[in-house]
């Protein structure tokens, strides 16, 4: 195939859902790990084309959902300040903290401003020697490399005015996380496919012998997901648990070389915590210490973060797969999009996001695991 329409077409697609009903026999509960499989999945009904009992549970690959709320808080703490400019991409401004988020920062005076790319702000940067420019550095491995990238410029350039608020987690991690957790119903994972594009696929096949697991890479368009769920399903009713590699167009097990090596120069694996999951060890990157001088957290020094959840949202539960954004009582009344009370409303990746845009709001049918 050569555009990418191609990959939403329709009677390919629907081929494939026939070969997912002629190899199932049982019911299947499988992850798809990343926000934007989870939005292809709502907004094609492709669960709603899926055998009986085959449940698609949507996983935590949303960065802005993720980051935590005392980085948010810390976030605005920074932002608030007099002689700093406080960049980031523009699906981090709603995000809610304990009391505010970074609109409010920047309706309330604040120098906030919504850039395109990490480098966008190093050259802020330099425009405004007398200023602290700060960028704000989330998301998985597919958006570190090009913020490590920053840093490595910043220190190659000699811009002393520049600094990156990280908060990078990795997905292998959480996968382990996921399948440790006591209420895990997780019987395969669709992974996703860009992070793999970065970082390869060497880190899995361990993980999926070690849980016995399905892990199939897996693309973005329609056709990509119901491949990465057949092969996955096929997986499942043979009793296998390997690797496979459904997104051969993009991913190669080696991954992108150039950009592993950026990360390992300016990165160094960290315990992170998730917002909604908690803490997982050695789920995160932060600055080594050869760049520890471009880290807005020691610059700033915030201290006296004291976060406040808000009460009644469900993310975390949601951020598990425990349950779907329709089964939180806030959903679609005191939470929507433009007023969103957690962050999986606000992310373009979030699930709660997805449910609301496509107009999911039916009570969900019960679906039986069989623990197969
Ligand atoms: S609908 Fe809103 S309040 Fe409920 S879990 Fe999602 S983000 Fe939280």
């Amino acid at each position: 195939m050569k555009y990418l329409e191609e990959f939403s077409d329709p009677v390919l697609a629907g081929k494939l859902v026939e070969q997912i009903h002629a190899t199932v026999t049982k019911p299947w509960a499988m992850m798809e790990v990343c926000g934007g499989q989870t939005h292809t999945i709502v907004r094609h009904g492709i669960d709603q084309l899926l055998p009986d009992g085959v449940e698609m549970i949507h996983g935590p690959g949303c960065p802005v959902c993720v980051t935590p709320l005392e980085i948010i808080d810390k976030a605005l703490e920074i932002a608030a300040q007099p002689d700093v400019i406080f960049c980031s991409f523009g699906d981090m401004l709603r995000v809610p903290g304990s009391e505010r988020d970074l609109f409010r920062i920047k309706s309330q005076g604040g120098d906030v401003r919504v850039v395109y790319s990490p480098l966008d702000a190093l050259r802020v940067a330099q425009e405004n020697p007398d200023k602290q420019v700060v960028f704000f550095g989330i998301g998985f491995e597919t958006t570190a490399p090009p913020n490590a990238m920053t840093v490595y410029q910043a220190k190659k350039l000699g811009i002393p005015n520049f600094s990156l608020l990280v908060s990078h987690v990795r997905v292998p991690p959480a996968i382990e996380a996921i399948m440790q957790s006591p209420s895990c119903r997780v019987q395969g994972f669709l992974a996703a496919g860009h992070v793999c594009s970065v970082m390869g696929t060497t880190e899995y096949p361990e993980l999926a012998d070690k849980y016995g697991v399905p892990i199939v890479v897996t693309g973005f368009e329609p056709l990509d997901i119901l491949a990465g769920i057949l092969r996955t399903v096929s997986q499942l009713e043979k009793g296998e648990h390997v690797l496979e590699n459904a997104y051969q167009r993009a991913v190669r097990d080696e991954g992108n070389p150039a950009a592993i090596a950026m990360l390992a120069d300016v990165f160094e694996t960290t315990d992170r915590a998730w917002r909604g999951i908690g803490m997982i060890p050695q789920s995160g990157w932060r600055l080594s210490e050869r760049y520890r001088e471009y880290d807005a957290e020691y610059r700033f020094q915030v201290q006296d973060i004291t976060t406040q959840e808000s009460t009644v949202c469900r993310s975390g539960e949601v951020l598990q797969g425990l349950i779907k954004p329709h089964e939180c009582s806030a959903f679609g009344t005191l939470c929507t999009p433009r007023n969103p009370l957690g962050a999986t409303m606000v992310s373009s990746e979030g699930a709660c996001a997805a449910y609301y845009l496509y107009r999911r709001l039916e009570t969900p049918v019960e679906v039986v695991s069989s623990g197969g």
